[in-house]
């Protein structure tokens, strides 16, 4: 396979091509446009692989993907690439607009015209020697859950953000360049991760670098808010998982099983860091801040086979390590523009 990674320098997608180059012979060509999000420092032990290549390009400009289409002869792409951070779409939307909705279409389209696909393909349920597109999408498309139930992919799409109203509509355009062309899909929609390179915007390692440095720890609103919590590894073992043996057109929720709640996690951390309560502060709750998100994952561990393998006590544990033993990484982040963000939010 040669498999487009877009969006392969930030969190999730730097943890995947790691995890694939350790695993298969693949060749994986990496295209992000480096925003603030995108870090290479999270690929500098694989920089040098025969296997990888890395260009620096915006999914929305089509010359380009039609230029590595043709140079790599990309027979699968797994579409990482988005504004991802919920805060920053409140502030600034239209970017979100840009990038993962056009983006994506733009995407579906040069993958639609390299592979050929006609549209009387459209009810063949087998993919053509690895051809695939996945659309690696959020639970946040469901909306908010009240104290009981779960997602399921049958669940309505019910965004309440700009960022998740963007994530809606590119699952969208993915569904329909399916069911219109026939281009051979997947769609995964994953809950929270955490674990190694990420952003301290995300809860997780914004409360792990403050805690080191002393600092307030702005908890929006009470709290309360319900996530479920998924080790980045698992998520990349998932989407392998959808990679080898989805089902054509077929949407996959993942999760972990690990609901908690913000509070809970922020104490946790503290806790391991052998820090005082009193470093929590409470600020006003994000506008339209959903409450809850669950996934019944019953559809890909029954149909798949795949499980979560991290227990959240093992993967927290090795994630709090892993900052402590990368202060260099967190300082590079910390001390650019970061910072001009940090205190225009807290
Ligand atoms: P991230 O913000 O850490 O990384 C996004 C990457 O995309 C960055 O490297 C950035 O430079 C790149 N990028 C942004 N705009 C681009 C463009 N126009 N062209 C090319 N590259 C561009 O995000 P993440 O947390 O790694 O999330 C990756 C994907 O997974 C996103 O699509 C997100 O919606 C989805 N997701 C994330 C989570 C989570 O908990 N982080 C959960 C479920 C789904």
């Amino acid at each position: 396979m040669n498999i487009l990674v877009t969006g392969g320098a930030g969190f999730i997608g730097s943890n995947f091509i790691k995890y694939m180059l350790s695993k298969y012979d693949y060749n994986i060509i990496n295209l992000d446009l480096l925003t603030y999000a995108g870090n290479l420092n999270n690929l500098k032990d694989i920089a040098d692989f025969d296997k990888y290549t890395f260009i620096k390009g915006d999914i929305y400009d089509r010359k380009l993907l039609d230029e590595l289409f043709n140079k790599h002869n990309i027979t699968t792409v797994i579409n990482f690439a988005a504004e991802s951070h919920v805060d920053r779409s409140i502030e600034e939307p239209e970017i979100f607009l840009k990038t993962n909705i056009l983006g994506t279409q733009a995407l579906l389209d040069i993958a639609k015209k390299h592979w050929k696909i006609e549209p009387d393909n459209k009810y063949s349920r087998e993919f053509k020697q690895g051809v695939k597109f996945i659309q690696v999408s959020t639970d946040e498309v469901y909306g908010a859950l009240g104290s009981d139930g779960y997602f399921t992919e049958d669940t309505n799409l019910a965004p309440n953000s700009p960022y998740s109203a963007s994530k809606t509509s590119a699952d969208l355009l993915v569904r329909a360049y399916h069911e219109t062309f026939g281009l051979p899909i997947n769609i995964t929609r994953c809950s929270n991760n955490y674990g190694p390179c990420q952003f301290p915007e995300k809860l997780i390692p914004l409360m792990i670098n403050n805690v080191l440095n002393n600092k307030d720890l702005p908890v929006y609103g009470d709290g309360n808010q319900v996530r479920d919590w998924l080790h980045v590894r698992d998520h990349c073992i998932a989407i392998d998982t959808v990679l080898h043996k989805g089902k054509m057109g077929e949407v996959y929720n993942i999760g972990g099983n690990n609901e908690k709640r913000n509070i809970e996690i922020v104490r946790l951390i503290l806790n391991a860091l052998g820090k005082e309560e009193e470093l929590i502060t409470y600020v006003a709750d994000r506008p339209g801040h959903d409450r809850r998100y669950a996934i019944d994952n019953t559809k890909i561990t029954k149909e798949l086979g795949w499980i979560p393998s991290y227990t959240f006590e093992e993967g927290i544990k090795e994630t709090i390590e892993w900052y402590l033993n990368n202060k260099d990484w967190m300082n590079d982040i910390v001390s650019g523009d970061y910072m001009k963000y940090y205190n225009k939010m807290y």
